[in-house]
């Protein structure tokens, strides 16, 4: 599997879910059995079973290729979620949205201190979601070796919010 396959998958839908959004579709990719096994074998990148504690992913599409890379991992599968999703008790990070701002959580008991964290999305456009996920996971403890990203939105230079962390993508616009 090469990123190119992958990306000739991605289907471009313009004006969704607002006018002037360039929305990346990837149901084809995650509905073609060896595309998905594909991209989550790249996603792993250099990783084998027992370099990675927990694989934490961003709700709501990268919960997909997170709990697929934990298994991959022998690792465990830990969710950042929008606020008010996560049943116990969280820690909350707001960040800021180009018309607005968002809220997400993590159990204050997600990862055990100095768990070693693969951090996993489907897309980075502006940075704000994944820089909250890290300020999360560093709040409870955990220890990121790496944020990868299926898609990467390279004009919105979402890799400066990340600054600091090893950052990876598959496929960029
Ligand atoms: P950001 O915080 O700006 O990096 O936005 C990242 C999050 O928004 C990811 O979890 C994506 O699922 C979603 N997202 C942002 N822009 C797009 C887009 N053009 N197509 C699909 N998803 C997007």
């Amino acid at each position: 599997m090469t990123p190119a396959e992958l990306r000739q998958a991605i289907r471009n839908v313009p004006d969704f879910p607002n006018p002037g959004i360039q929305f990346k579709d990837i149901t084809p990719v995650l509905g073609d059995p060896r595309l998905l096994a594909g991209c989550v074998d790249l996603l792993l990148g250099g990783f084998k079973p027992g370099m990675v504690d927990t694989v934490v992913g961003i709700d709501a599409r990268g919960f997909i290729f997170a709990a697929a890379a934990a298994i991959r991992l022998e690792a465990g599968f830990v969710p950042v979620r929008k606020k008010g999703k996560l049943p116990y008790r969280t820690y909350e990070q707001s960040y800021d949205l180009e018309y607005g701002s968002s809220t997400i959580a993590i159990h204050v008991d997600g990862l055990r201190p100095g768990s070693r964290v693969l951090l996993l999305d489907d897309l980075l456009a502006t940075g704000g979601t994944a820089a909250a996920a890290a300020q999360l996971i560093r709040r409870v403890g955990g220890n990121i070796l790496e944020v990868a990203f299926f898609i990467e939105l390279e004009a919105l230079g979402g890799r400066k919010k990340l600054e600091g962390l090893p950052v990876r993508s598959l496929v960029q616009f």
